[in-house]
């Protein structure tokens, strides 16, 4: 038989789908360059790592690992609904926020229908969407922000989902929640909103985010926030909906039993307790975005500005190129050409010392191209 037949035998939206591609681990690099010291700000991750309190949690449970999770994760729904002040119902907790997008794609989404997201968007929109063989809708971004009001014109009677990043990532553009709240209201009843928070911990600190209270007026919403970012559980995949109980009770129809493993469970309960960790967190993101907006502007580049733990740098020429001249430094960014944006690179925030030796890099690499 020929294996290329295979390929013929996959849903069609999977037959042309392009793979996520996440950033280059540190491990692998070490393998192709044989290089020690490396720095990753690829992947917004925390730069800290997990709190304290979230590590002594997982070793508490570690002798349980025989055993299955709590399929319905009832205690870090109760601390999340106490929180924010919903219902445990409202919840749907997924392996990390992505599971979530995915989660609504495929209880929602069938081929016929559409699927609204803009240009520059966060790029698990399109492959959830393409992966249940819907058609994806990109409308086309306003200085690399959503354009709301295209993206309401572009809704029609097979619109299904409409994805809204709020920051966005790769762009870190921050929407006002007024526009916001006029968007969702302003859709009809058949379309399922998803707003994506996963940067909201570093937004909030700054400015008010009050999505959750829209979640009394418009049963079509869902919200998702992830443990990846600002709580630094990236590893460990835990993310969530907050919904309607009528969507969530729909979510958790298709949801895998035991999507959330134990220690997942146990150290997100724990995180959300670690105020500490968040502040430092926080505050750290702060004062790296400034550093590293500085170093751009001493080294005459433009950037967009950013709500998010990362930014995304304008270099005039080939992201990629100067993403490789990087990588050989030991310093791993992350290229965006697939965002339709192949002359900007997103870096996310680290310590000060990775910060550091990141404007470094990039000035050795922009003197020698
Ligand atoms: C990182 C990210 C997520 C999801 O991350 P998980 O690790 O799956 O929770 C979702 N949306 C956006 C915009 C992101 O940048």
């Amino acid at each position: 038989m020929n294996n290329t037949i295979i390929y013929s035998l996959a849903v069609t939206g999977v037959q042309q789908l392009v793979p996520y591609k996440a950033g280059k681990p540190i491990e692998e690099l070490e393998r192709e360059l044989g290089l020690t010291q490396i720095i990753k700000l690829a992947s917004n991750e925390n730069p800290f790592g997990a709190g304290k309190k979230a590590l002594a949690a997982i070793q508490a449970v570690l002798s349980e690992l025989g055993l299955y999770p709590d399929g319905s994760g009832y205690h870090l729904k109760n601390a999340l609904a106490v929180k924010y002040g919903l219902d445990a119902e409202q919840i749907t907790l997924g392996n990390g926020s992505n599971e979530i997008l995915e989660l609504i794609a495929r209880a929602f989404v069938t081929p016929e229908l559409e699927v609204i997201f803009s240009q520059h968007a966060f790029a698990v929109y399109p492959i959830v969407t393409q992966a249940v063989g819907a058609t994806g809708v990109v409308v086309p971004a306003l200085n690399y922000g959503h354009d709301l009001d295209a993206m309401l014109k572009a809704v029609t009677a097979k619109t299904r989902v409409i994805f809204i990043a709020n920051p966005n990532n790769p762009t870190g553009t921050l929407l006002s929640q007024a526009s916001l709240e006029a968007c969702i209201g302003a859709l009809p009843e058949w379309v399922i909103c998803v707003l994506d928070e996963a940067y909201f911990e570093f937004v909030s600190c700054v400015e008010t985010v009050n999505s959750i209270v829209w979640l009394k007026k418009f049963p079509n919403l869902i919200i998702t926030r992830t443990f990846s970012k600002a709580y630094g559980l990236a590893g460990l995949r835990v993310g969530y909906g907050l919904s309607s109980p009528e969507i969530a009770d729909i979510l958790n129809r298709v949801r895998q039993p035991f999507n959330n493993n134990s220690l997942a469970l146990v150290a997100a309960t724990a995180a959300l307790d670690d105020a500490e960790h968040l502040q430092l967190t926080v505050d750290n993101n702060t004062q790296g975005m400034a550093q590293l907006t500085e170093g751009f502007k001493t080294l005459g580049l433009e950037w967009i500005p950013s709500a998010g733990n990362f930014v995304s740098v304008d270099l005039k020429q080939s992201g990629q190129t100067i993403y490789d001249a990087l990588l050989r430094k030991g310093v791993i960014v992350r290229p965006v050409g697939v965002y339709e944006m192949p002359n900007h690179l997103r870096i996310s925030i680290g310590t000060p010392e990775e910060n550091a030796v990141f404007l470094q890099a990039l000035a050795d690499v922009l003197k020698n191209v």
